[in-house]
């Protein structure tokens, strides 16, 4: 059976889990450098793009990039005024690519349509690309203290657990009930705070394995502590499915410098972003076969493949990606744009000037890398 919400507690009981909540927070929160506030208040700049990096990623992951994003772009307008390819430089290591690119176009909306102004108006935040209830909620309540709910993985798992929600809150029904869960817990000030609380005791006490429940402010409050339920709330996701899939990368060199090339602005996956030209191996193909057809089909050059540089084994969501890299020498052909928008022979110093993927650095690494048994320069 659903369980309804909200749930029949007196408003007392509601009350003072508000209270604790808060005074556990104030107690024990993590000192995080987008929390900083001036007079009292936060920048909703610093608080956009935290809760944009935090989207998939972990706060430690989080923290320095954080501090080099904004230390490089410090408000909207520096952000609006960078160039793409710079935005993407900054994110890069940060993955999900497209968080970066809904935020610089946001930055460029709310410069040309509002005066570069981040305002406490969520139809203003409705309308910005990237921006969903989350986002919206994040930013209103933490930097103008607006009464918006929040939920993520954290909070979500807290709330099932605070009242015992036995269906999946990922889904749905459930998704519903956890917004307004959310919602009805909030109190009437303090709306940022008590939604980081949230987030906060999910990350430090309720974690998904084994709650610290003896060292927690609202066991007292908590339905699946009192049944014991803990463990069994929220259910389990589903393992993915994962699939292998071997891929070739092709170095290809000419004199003292490789092809790099950019994926287009449509491509599904690291759009606009530069990498050494890699597709899936046909089943049965040899790796130099492989090498001289993904050089031919993705940017039309003749190469005779060498030696195998590295393997790098990667996840893109289900697939489990082997690419084996290696370095050959263009024979014959002119690069001809199609699979990639553009291409560029670059020295070995350059290569780190251009946003690549977490798996391309690591191969533009071992190019380099005196220690590298495959480097070529
Ligand atoms: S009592 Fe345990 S299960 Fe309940 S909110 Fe606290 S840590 Fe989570």
């Amino acid at each position: 059976m659903l369980f309804s919400f909200p749930p029949n507690w007196p408003p007392r009981a509601l009350a003072g889990l508000r209270v604790r909540l808060l005074n556990w927070f104030d107690k024990h929160q993590r000192d995080l450098p987008w929390r900083a506030a001036t007079d009292g208040k936060r920048d909703p700049y610093r608080v956009w793009v935290s809760e944009v990096m935090l989207q998939q990623t972990t706060v430690a992951a989080v923290v320095p990039f954080f501090e080099r994003f904004v230390a490089a772009l410090p408000d909207v307008r520096a952000l609006a005024a960078a160039d793409e390819q710079r935005v993407l430089k900054l994110w890069e290591g940060l993955g999900y690519y497209r968080r970066a690119r809904h935020l610089y176009a946001a930055a460029r909306d709310l410069v040309r349509s509002h005066a570069g102004e981040l305002p406490d108006d969520p139809a203003v935040w409705a309308a910005l690309p990237g921006v969903g209830r989350y986002i919206m909620g994040a930013v209103l309540s933490q930097a103008f203290d607006r009464r918006l709910p929040i939920v993520e993985a954290n909070s979500l798992r807290v709330l099932a657990r605070l009242f015992a929600y036995r269906n999946d809150p990922r889904d749905g029904e459930g998704k519903a009930w956890v917004w307004s869960a959310a919602e009805a817990v909030l109190p009437a000030k303090r709306c940022g705070d008590f939604n980081q609380a949230l987030m906060e005791l999910g990350a430090l006490v309720c974690k998904p394995a084994a709650p610290d429940c003896g060292n927690c402010p609202l066991a007292g409050h908590c339905e699946a502590n009192r049944l014991g339920l803990q463990d069994q709330i929220p259910p389990k996701k589903k393992p993915l499915a994962i699939t292998a899939v071997n891929e070739v990368g092709v170095v290809i060199r000419d004199g003292g410098t490789v092809l790099l090339c950019q994926r287009p602005a449509d491509a599904g996956r690291w759009q606009n972003m530069w990498e050494v030209p890699h597709a899936p191996r046909a089943d049965g193909e040899d790796v130099s076969a492989a090498a001289r057809r993904v050089a031919q089909e993705l940017t039309g050059l003749e190469v005779e493949p060498g030696t195998e540089v590295l393997t790098v084994k990667h996840g893109v969501t289900r697939y489990a990606i082997a690419l084996v890299c290696v370095e050959a020498e263009r024979v014959g052909g002119a690069f001809a744009p199609g699979a990639y928008a553009a291409a560029k022979w670059v020295t070995p110093a350059e290569l780190a000037e251009y946003p690549v993927s977490a798996p391309q650095r690591k191969l533009m690494a071992a190019l380099t890398d005196s220690n590298h048994q495959g480097r070529l320069f």
